[in-house]
């Protein structure tokens, strides 16, 4: 569950100084740029080209805007001249002859000024950021998408009517079918070409992306087979797959679903001759399709994002908590290499001696393999300490429960010196090799045995003794940890589990929590059980390895 994690997505400022030369091409690049971007223009204005109002570049699917508004977005505003430039160059290779140049000058003119000076509240006022991390920034793009295409259309139309193009009549129907077309196409386009530079490693299977590819394919298929008029009706079909699709890839699989059905529809109303109206019926209910996809993709990243932020907060907190407990341990550390580093320093005074006496190698070999045995001893003392309180990414091995249990008991150990209590760890532990992180594991160890110890100090038990055991079950283990102290009274027990819930004077009461919280991050549970007469323990499940 923890282990499908998602790219942090990088906000345009944090992007690598590699890319920051990417975002302000210059020379060559810049011309080279500006060349494929015109190229990129014209052509989708050529492959959108359906029903042309009056033979005017006026149509229910316009792609152009979207392509655009991406460029000033990513590129900044200095590149609206381009997009001018872009515009007549397409009126003048597409519609040559009903599109005189002072109108496409106008017309394009109001266009790119218009959606420009849109771009620049949105970057400036609204502090949009264009990489749409956020269900905000998507809003932002989406209202822009409405508002702004609402009153560019109204600009365009404006210009066709006073310069005697368009008659007063049909103002109305020009204007609603240039509103729809920009409106999708700057909504199908732009989060599609602004979240192309974030495109993560998928987060699914292969196999699931086959069949989401495949369903996609069977909706539209259900959509070219059927009848205009039945296309409206089976329209909802295709909500099964682009919604499928968003909710496991986020934004940018919601937006090459949508750009891919929306591609597909418009040619298939291209090579059936659907009329213009039966078109523009088609196009109002993409328009619900993409928000309500598009939107379902922004949530899921931001869910997926702070999911991702409640992960590292519960490392950071469990990190936290091993360093107070490592506090402990450090103080018991002293007195714990103590022992090993005088035994140590006596082996090699020995062997000195020995060496200075003449006498044979084989005596001294002797001394020289203790003293390094001693040293092997104090070096593990330490390094289960420096493991242990390393920062480590959560992170899935294999590991044999008996080494994480043992370490936790030695490290308690030395916590809690002159402690007079019996910790048994069941040899059923070594058979249990888990799938789990170690670090964490060991952490769960020390809390649990911590209290236990704790609890019969306070307690004053004599032969204080705890058991640490394990059971199978189908792909877990059942880890128990059980203690002959007089366990959580009754009233308590509900709440042990709760952040900062603690019966004692120095306890922070989160020892428990992290316990919890790190169990199910591995995927297990956790629990107190306290039988009627029975003995209490803590029970916790961890993933057999291969299980
Ligand atoms: P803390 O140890 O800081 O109090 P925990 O979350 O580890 O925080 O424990 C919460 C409470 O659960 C303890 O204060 C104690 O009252 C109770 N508790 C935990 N383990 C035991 C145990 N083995 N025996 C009795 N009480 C326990």
């Amino acid at each position: 569950m923890a282990s499908e994690r998602t790219e942090p997505l990088a906000p345009q400022s944090a992007l690598l100084p590699a890319g920051r030369d990417l975002l302000r091409p210059k020379g060559v690049r810049r011309v080279a740029m500006a060349a494929a971007y015109v190229a990129l223009f014209v052509l989708l204005d050529w492959a959108s080209t359906i029903h042309p109002f009056l033979g005017y570049n006026i149509t229910p699917w316009s792609p152009p805007p979207g392509l655009s508004i991406a460029l000033l977005c990513v590129f900044g505003l200095s590149y609206a001249p381009l997009w001018l430039a872009a515009g007549i160059a397409a009126d003048v290779v597409l519609r040559f002859s009903t599109v005189p140049l002072h109108i496409s000058f106008l017309t394009n003119l109001a266009t790119a000024a218009g959606y420009a000076g849109i771009v620049w509240i949105l970057q400036r006022r609204l502090r949009f950021d264009a990489t749409l991390p956020s269900v905000r920034d998507f809003a932002l793009l989406a209202g822009a998408a409405l508002i702004g295409a609402a009153i560019v259309a109204l600009l365009v139309i404006a210009v066709y009517f006073l310069a005697g193009a368009l008659p007063a009549p049909r103002l109305s129907e020009a204007w609603l079918r240039y509103w729809v077309g920009d409106a999708i196409g700057i909504a199908l386009t732009a989060p599609l070409l602004l979240r192309m530079r974030h495109v993560a490693r998928p987060s699914v299977g292969s196999a699931e992306m086959i069949a989401q590819g495949l369903v996609l394919a069977a909706s539209l298929w259900v959509m070219m087979v059927v009848g205009t008029k039945d296309q409206i009706r089976f329209f909802y079909v295709l909500f099964v797959p682009a919604v499928w699709i968003a909710v496991r890839h986020g934004l940018t699989g919601a937006a090459v679903a949508c750009f891919v059905i929306e591609v597909v529809l418009m040619v298939g109303a291209v090579q059936r001759e659907i009329g213009a109206d039966a078109v523009l019926d088609l196009q109002t209910l993409m328009m619900t399709l993409a928000v309500t996809v598009l939107f379902t993709g922004v949530l899921v990243d931001e869910l997926r994002k702070q999911q991702a932020a409640r992960e590292r907060l519960r490392d950071e907190v469990s990190h936290l908590a091993r360093l107070s407990t490592g506090g402990e341990i450090a103080s018991g550390l002293a007195h714990e290499l103590n022992q090993p580093l005088t035994a140590l320093l006596n082996y090699v005074r020995v062997s000195k001696a020995q060496v200075e006496r003449g006498n044979a190698a084989a005596q001294v070999l002797d001394s020289m393999l203790k003293a390094e045995a001693q040293g092997v001893r104090a070096a593990e003392t330490v390094k289960r300490l420096h493991d242990f309180l390393r920062y480590g990414e959560f992170s899935l091995s294999d590991f044999n429960l008996a080494e994480a249990a043992g370490e936790a008991v030695a490290l308690v150990r030395v916590a809690k010196r002159g402690t007079d209590v019996a910790v048994r760890v069941g040899p059923e532990l070594a058979g249990c090799v888990v799938n789990a992180d170690r670090v964490q594991t060991t952490q769960i160890f020390v809390n649990i045995i911590t209290n236990a110890l704790e609890a019969l100090v306070e307690h004053n038990v004599a032969a204080g003794a705890i058991e640490i055991s394990a059971a199978r079950r189908g792909g877990e283990v059942e880890i128990s940890v059980a203690d002959n102290g007089p366990g959580v009274p009754a009233e308590d027990r509900g709440r042990i589990f709760d952040s900062f819930f603690t019966t004692k004077t120095e306890g922070m009461g989160l020892g428990l929590a992290i316990c919890r919280s790190l169990a199910e991050a591995q995927g297990g549970r956790i629990w107190y059980e306290h039988g009627a007469k029975g003995p209490h323990r803590f029970v916790f499940t961890l993933k057999l390895a291969g299980g």
